[in-house]
């Protein structure tokens, strides 16, 4: 491998990369000049396709050439618009295409589905979710349960890596699920941890909670384009992602969420209900009853905004191109290459993420000391990277549009940042 961690060598494995001329459907970040950035910030925002200007364009004449006929535009009518998205998307998680739907965005999606499948009865009235949690999604289930009148410093299981460890024990996680059995109502848990990239076993924590009698709920912002996902086969009940991270929709775009079956196709699965959740056939007649509509499309509530539907679809047929297979071949080697990187260059760098390709997706968190100095510096030097408190690094080099050269770059700038003599000194520790 030595000879493969040099800039010559990055190049090569650039060049023997069958799956990298996708970057060139991609338009990359670039600086104030036109210089070329290395963008390894996709956990945070994708990278634009190159072909959602068009789409969103379209999108732009139909509205000036149709008016309110482009909902039932014979050729693309836009009531159709989510529908369109459901193969790929099915596809792209391991579910049947109408156990998905597009809809809201990634927190509102949480509270919907705790509306719909978080229901305290008797004993059973406490939420498990794993550590560290995401902000926004400790703030969802706190407030759904004093929305219920329930306490979360009674209701709320946080499990979280042993004092001294960064990450979680899959043992740990299951035996806090065995333990609140008779108290669980609902487990919701990141397939992809976004502070450390640890995965979760998704197939075999969900059997654990399904033991317990509980809803198994993954949030999946940062697996969704990023892991390789079966939720059907892995029985999930309920899931939900975002599109603006690996799936490169654009900030803020619409996010998705999954239903198993045995609940989306069922009418009585209680749902916050609004028109456009029910059926397709008399939605317009405006009737005063509610009728679910089929699948996850019938806990959709409002009309969909078309401009933020149309990028997903430019994204989604690039992931159906390539295929997650040859995509997940190139990250796991991508992500390795990096890893191999770090532990060469940067000899005061801690990876906390998993070490073992199937134990993370392709970002890598990085704790280094005087993190947030050396980010400034990444930054400087035309590397994108983010930085999460208090002392970790975050680079993602995203399969679909990184080249192993990127990665160099990054690496590179990140031992240019280390204190003139790492190994020996300590200070850089203490600054
Ligand atoms: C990115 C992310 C969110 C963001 O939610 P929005 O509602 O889209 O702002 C929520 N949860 C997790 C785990 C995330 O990674």
């Amino acid at each position: 491998m030595t000879a493969e961690l040099s800039e010559a060598g990055a190049r090569a494995l650039d060049a023997a990369d069958p799956v990298g001329g996708f970057r060139a459907r991609f338009l990359l970040p670039r600086g104030a000049d036109g210089r070329s950035r290395a963008y390894l910030a996709g956990q945070s925002l994708g990278a634009q396709p190159a072909a959602a200007r068009a789409a969103v364009q379209a999108r732009l004449d139909e509205w000036a050439g149709l008016g309110v006929d482009g909902w039932f535009a014979p050729d693309r009518p836009w009531l159709d618009a989510e529908r369109e998205l459901a193969d790929a998307t099915g596809r792209l998680v391991g579910a049947h295409p109408h156990e998905v739907t597009t809809a809201n965005t990634l927190s509102v999606n949480l509270h919907l589905l705790l509306a719909a499948f978080f229901r305290p009865k008797g004993r059973r009235t406490a939420i498990l979710i794993d550590a560290p949690t995401f902000p926004s999604d400790r703030y969802v289930v706190e407030s759904q349960l004093r929305h219920h009148g329930l306490d979360p410093e009674r209701d709320l299981i946080v499990v979280r890596p042993r004092s001294g460890e960064d990450l979680l024990r899959s043992d740990d996680l299951e035996s806090a699920i065995h333990e609140h059995r008779e108290r669980l109502a609902l487990a919701l848990l990141a397939g992809v941890n976004y502070a450390n990239g640890q995965v979760l076993d998704i197939g075999r924590v969900t059997a654990a909670i399904h033991e317990a009698g509980a809803v198994a709920a993954w949030d999946l912002a940062h697996a969704a384009g990023n892991i390789q996902l079966d939720l059907y086969e892995d029985d999930v009940d309920i899931a939900a992602w975002c599109t603006y991270k690996y799936l490169n929709s654009g900030p803020g775009a619409l996010a998705q969420l999954f239903i198993h079956e045995r609940f989306a196709s069922d009418a009585r699965t209680p749902r916050l209900a609004g028109w456009w959740g029910n059926e397709p056939a008399t939605r317009f007649r405006m009737a005063e009853t509610f009728q679910a509509g089929p699948g996850a499309d019938g806990f959709r509530i409002s009309t969909p905004p078309m401009l933020s539907l149309a990028p997903i679809a430019s994204s989604l047929a690039i992931f159906d191109e390539i295929g997650l297979p040859a995509l997940r071949r190139k990250s796991i080697a991508l992500t390795a290459y990096l890893e191999a990187l770090i532990d060469t260059l940067v000899p005061d760098a801690t990876i906390v993420t998993p070490r073992d390709p199937g134990g993370r997706g392709c970002q890598l968190s990085v704790r280094l000391p005087d993190a947030r100095r050396r980010l400034a510096t990444l930054d400087a030097l035309d590397v994108v990277a983010d930085f999460r408190e208090p002392d970790i690094i975050r680079l993602a080099p995203v399969p679909l549009y990184n080249t192993f050269d990127d990665v160099w770059r990054a690496a590179s700038a990140l031992a240019s940042t280390a204190p003139e003599s790492a190994s020996s000194d300590p200070t850089g520790a203490t600054s």
